[in-house]
């Protein structure tokens, strides 16, 4: 009882820390500028029809494209590993934490992608930092696209290695900075399909690019896998390439698989090296063996059951389709991920507001995530949306932009 009131008393001026002090004057500079972030609280099932704070709406901003976040039967998997083996892998996966579930998911995910193996990380997050900093030091040279995931932007800086930027998908600017890279080696990373914007990165292009100047391609396909390719194996797959001309692959388990984690695929030598000095994966637990049975149900589906991709696609095709029949400006993205750009982040937030108030969520995305005076909405779209529940969305678009 103590501690709860305590919680509630307002802070004093004069009795403030002075980091308290200091923070809560940046946290008003934030609200000042409409850049500051809430949370809302999702009550069950992360699906399409969506409970937030007490109330049923319909989710489209969600990286969940096929749906299977809900899906029963990757609840089902992960519980009977659950009451096979509990809950925690108990410790690092070279101490005493690798499961089965683990290795045949690692297994299972380098088979389908036709690499010669596949190790698996906690988080995307931790898999870029870790692959980066593993792979180039301060005699090296990272080369990276200015619009890259936040993840591969600091594996980059904590690298220690000469950091170059690319204009976003500009091949003249991508071989400028080749050209300048003056390390040892050279490690040339982008994001497949661009996070905040759903272009693709041109990868064959830039492949040629890498190996006339030597570098090392690595591709982290986040929104790529269980999306792109003629069975979901991802936009580098799709791109007809393979680990020679990538020999870095990262992707998520969090997105289309609907699990969490992620993983790095490629050679013998580059998984065994990272297995000695990727500290985001030495130092970290392993996941849950749970999570892996649940995603390895995941993989399975999506080998099996292209019809998800499928809905997927023709859903994007729609939205496309009713957008441009109702004005409503349309970025380049052919995949799931459909920015409507908005400029000023009172805007955006006033659209994503409009929507919520009809009943669909719609995130707001402002600065850091995308540069200043590009906020947007970011609609993303699921196998598991109806023809119905896009027809509403385009009707509250177009109403909202009047
Ligand atoms: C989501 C995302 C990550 C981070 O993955 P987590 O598993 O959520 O930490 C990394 N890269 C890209 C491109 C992403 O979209």
């Amino acid at each position: 009882m103590k501690a709860k009131s305590l919680k509630h008393v307002m802070p004093d001026a004069k009795t403030e820390n002075p980091l308290d002090a200091r923070l809560r004057g940046e946290l008003d500079q934030l609200r000042a500028r409409a850049l500051y972030r809430t949370r809302r609280v999702i009550e069950g099932a992360h699906g399409v029809r969506i409970l937030v704070n007490g109330r049923e709406c319909l989710n489209f901003c969600s990286n969940d494209y096929l749906g299977l976040a809900a899906d029963p039967r990757l609840a089902a998997a992960a519980k009977a590993a659950l009451d096979a083996g509990g809950t925690g892998s108990g410790a690092a996966a070279l101490i005493s934490g690798y499961n089965r579930e683990h290795q045949a998911l690692e297994e299972e995910l380098a088979d389908f992608l036709g690499r010669p193996r596949a190790l698996l990380f906690s988080s995307g997050w931790a898999a870029n930092l870790g692959v980066i900093r593993a792979l180039a030091g301060r005699r090296d040279s990272v080369i990276a696209d200015e619009l890259n995931h936040a993840s591969l932007i600091d594996g980059g800086r904590l690298s220690g290695a000469q950091y170059l930027r690319a204009n976003h998908a500009d091949l003249n600017a991508w071989a400028v900075a080749l050209a300048a890279a003056d390390g040892e080696q050279r490690l040339a990373v982008t994001d497949s399909v661009f996070s905040m914007d759903g272009d693709i990165a041109p990868l064959p292009q830039l492949a040629d690019l890498c190996a006339t100047r030597a570098a090392t391609l690595m591709v982290d396909d986040a929104h790529g896998l269980g999306v792109l390719g003629p069975q979901g194996e991802g936009a580098v797959h799709a791109a007809g390439l393979g680990v020679t001309e990538v020999p870095v692959y990262v992707a998520t388990l969090g997105k289309s698989l609907g699990c969490g984690g992620a993983f790095v695929a490629g050679s013998e030598a580059l998984i065994e090296y990272l297995i000695q000095r990727a500290r985001t994966w030495v130092f970290s637990t392993a996941p849950p063996p749970a999570i892996a049975a649940a995603a390895r149900r995941a993989l399975r589906i999506v080998r099996e059951e292209p019809q998800h991709r499928e809905r997927l696609l023709a859903n994007v095709r729609r939205f496309r389709a009713g957008a441009r029949q109702l004005g409503i400006p349309l970025s380049d993205s052919e995949t799931p991920i459909q920015p409507l750009v908005l400029g000023q982040e009172q805007r955006a937030l006033d659209l994503s507001q409009a929507l919520f108030d009809r009943g669909y969520w719609v995130a707001a995305i402002r600065p850091p995530t995308v540069p200043h005076g590009t906020s947007r909405l970011r609609i993303t779209f699921s196998a598991a949306h109806t023809a119905e529940q896009i027809d509403g969305l385009l009707e509250g678009l177009a109403t909202g932009l009047k």
